[in-house]
């Protein structure tokens, strides 16, 4: 049976008016489990109106009364997510220990929003002249926008509305099409939680429900996450249109494994950061790059491991789920018989496989290439599959301009017993997000996410105090209260006495 699923808004599935729908599979069976609505600009405008209407109202409500809603949004979070990791595997095909475990990490985030009074608060200094007084406020923007991939249905739109909410904002979040019941499952939540009407929205849809909020006046701005090319449309589109955006991109992110590395330590990683999530992860490490002697033992490791991962239906007892799709599964095998035959050597071939699923699920097995040069489409190309590169290099120096010169920069790793040599690593990396004998060094909810380069448009990182200061604006409030008798004209510019 399938279901229709529909947008939100005012605390209510909205049909819309137009016609157009998507269909949602799921991927572990390849059956088609729902019809999504592809919003027109009408349905567009309608969601986008609701969010100005709850505005003024949800924006004068007390710090006290939106902290208590964001405390029980968080505790029906805790209770309920077997529900949710549900919802997400049958659309994504991730496993549902891993389903769980990106609902905790947005579920941090909302943790960290129940501490928005203390990050709101503002400074005061008194006398900055003579009887004269100046403090700042941070004030939210009004309706905000939120864009999310498919490959994190649930925890990419927590890096940003929970803490949207708590600064006073109203929200319209388009989530992916591919998997978006997450999204209307959270905002029922939010409506069990007490959100009043209009403050959380979902308007689903494809490019034109995009470009609508690009360019609605009423929203204020963008919080987008996918692929580089359309995270560089979507950034110069909105700030065209007077916007604040971050944009968060691509990524290819490469682990320098160093001669002196705990190995196992090392190969354990690889496995995990590379075919966790069947490498749909935007922190999936996708290239190894062996330094001096280690190459051998290293792949040697790699591949004793990868061939335990049991792939299959993320409801069973597997390790690792389908594709999302069948055209991204087949993109995926196209790149790893362009690597092959680009004269990789594939170590572990993962279009072999056999998988633990129906027969018509989106199946690609681990894929492990040794002997990866940086000319190849496996290497210069973000796969965003289960395929793990080896490249071997002779130094660190090598190792680091390799990082250095890709074009992504959004997380990075190295392994090593040598802290002289991870502190010189992290200090001369152009990677955002730096993780030392840590594989996947995805931020806790009270520092920011983000990457550099082309992983990230704008200058704004998600969640945290950056995420905190993006859903706000400032306000200077310069006070004097004297007897207006002291006052007097004074053409010239204000001057401190
Ligand atoms: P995508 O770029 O195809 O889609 C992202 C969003 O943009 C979706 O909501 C989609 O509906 C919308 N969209 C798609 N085409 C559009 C168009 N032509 N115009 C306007 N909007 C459009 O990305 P995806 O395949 O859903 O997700 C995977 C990508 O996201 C990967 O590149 C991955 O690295 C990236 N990602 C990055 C991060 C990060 O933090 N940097 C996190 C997760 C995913």
């Amino acid at each position: 049976m399938t279901t229709t699923i529909t947008h939100w808004v005012n605390n209510k599935a909205y049909p819309g008016t137009s016609s157009n729908t998507a269909p949602v599979t799921n991927p572990a069976t390849g059956a088609v489990s729902g019809e999504v609505a592809l919003a027109n600009v009408e349905d567009a405008r309608a969601v986008i109106d609701a969010a100005s209407a709850a505005f003024p109202a949800w924006r004068d409500t007390s710090l006290a009364k939106r902290t208590a809603i964001l405390f029980r949004f968080r505790e029906l979070l805790e209770a309920r997510k077997p529900e949710l990791a549900a919802i997400i595997t049958a659309e994504h095909g991730k496993v549902l220990s891993d389903a769980l475990g990106e609902i905790s990490r947005g579920q941090e985030v909302a943790e960290f929003a129940c501490g928005i009074p203390h990050l709101l608060k503002g400074g005061y200094t008194e006398n900055a002249s003579t009887k004269v007084d100046v403090h700042s406020v941070r004030q939210p923007l009004g309706p905000v926008g939120i864009i999310s991939p498919f490959n994190f249905p649930a925890m990419v739109p927590m890096w940003f509305f929970p803490v949207a909410i708590a600064a006073g904002n109203t929200v319209v979040l388009k989530p992916s099409e591919k998997d978006p019941t997450a999204a209307i499952w959270l905002a029922e939540l939010w409506k069990e939680a007490g959100l009043p009407d209009g403050v959380f929205n979902v308007l689903q849809g494809d490019k034109t429900a995009v470009d609508e909020l690009l360019t609605n006046k009423a929203v204020k701005s963008i919080s987008f996450v996918g692929s580089t090319p359309i995270a560089e449309y979507v950034y110069s589109t909105g700030t065209a249109a007077g916007k604040r955006v971050q944009a968060l991109g691509g990524a290819k992110n490469h682990a320098i494994i160093l001669p002196d590395a705990d190995l196992d330590l090392a190969a354990d990683a690889m496995v995990n950061a590379g075919f966790g999530s069947a490498g749909e992860r935007c922190m999936a490490i996708s290239v190894a790059v062996a330094v001096g002697d280690v190459a051998d033992d290293l792949v040697d490791k790699i591949a004793e491991r990868a061939k335990t991962i049991k792939t299959g239906d993320g409801t069973r007892n597997s390790d690792m789920g389908p594709l999302v799709t069948k055209v991204h599964r087949d993109k995926v095998a196209s790149y790893v018989d362009a690597g092959e035959q680009a004269g990789a050597t594939v170590v572990l071939d993962g279009r072999t496989v056999d998988p633990d699923g129906a027969a018509d699920g989106f199946w690609l097995g681990p894929t492990l290439f040794d002997n990866v040069t940086p000319d190849m489409s496996i290497y210069t190309d973000e796969i965003f599959g289960p395929v793990l590169s080896v490249v071997r290099v002779d130094s660190y120096d090598e190792a680091l301009e390799l990082i250095n010169s890709n074009p992504y920069g959004n997380g990075t790793a190295i392994f090593t017993n040598d802290g002289g040599a991870a502190r010189r690593f992290q200090n001369e990396v152009e990677v955002g997000m730096v993780g030392i004998n840590v594989p996947i060094p995805v931020p806790m909810a009270y520092y920011s996410f983000g990457g550099w380069k082309a992983s990230l448009f704008g200058d704004t990182h998600a969640h945290g105090t950056e995420g905190v200061h993006f859903f706000t604006r400032a306000k200077a409030i310069t006070t004097r209260w004297l007897d207006p008798s002291h006052g007097g004209l004074n053409l010239g510019f204000p001057q401190n006495a």
